[in-house]
């Protein structure tokens, strides 16, 4: 008998040209996957202009999937983002 593949791990992404650092994602995961932090300039480099002025009215902190291996793919926060900023890949 063939082994049952093992299914990949579901992790969130955050669209950082939609999220407005409102930090809902941090009061719903049960496993405190998301931190509101500072984007790097690399985070900053590809995004769109308005995903750049967004950022800058937020003083550039925006929703990071600090702990990604703590997901358990519930999807509280993709639910419950006011942005849909975020999905499980
Ligand atoms: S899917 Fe659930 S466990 Fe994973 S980051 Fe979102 S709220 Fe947290």
């Amino acid at each position: 008998m063939s082994p049952v593949p093992s299914q990949p791990a579901l992790r969130p992404v955050v669209d950082y040209n939609r999220c407005d650092g409102k930090g809902v994602c941090t009061q719903v995961c049960p496993w405190s996957v998301f931190e509101i932090q500072m984007l790097s300039a690399a985070q900053r480099g590809p995004l769109s202009l308005s995903g750049k002025l967004r950022s800058l009215l937020h003083s550039g902190r925006q929703a990071a999937v600090a702990r990604p291996a703590d997901c358990h793919a519930c999807g509280a926060c993709v639910r419950e983002c006011p942005e849909e900023a975020i999905r499980l890949v």
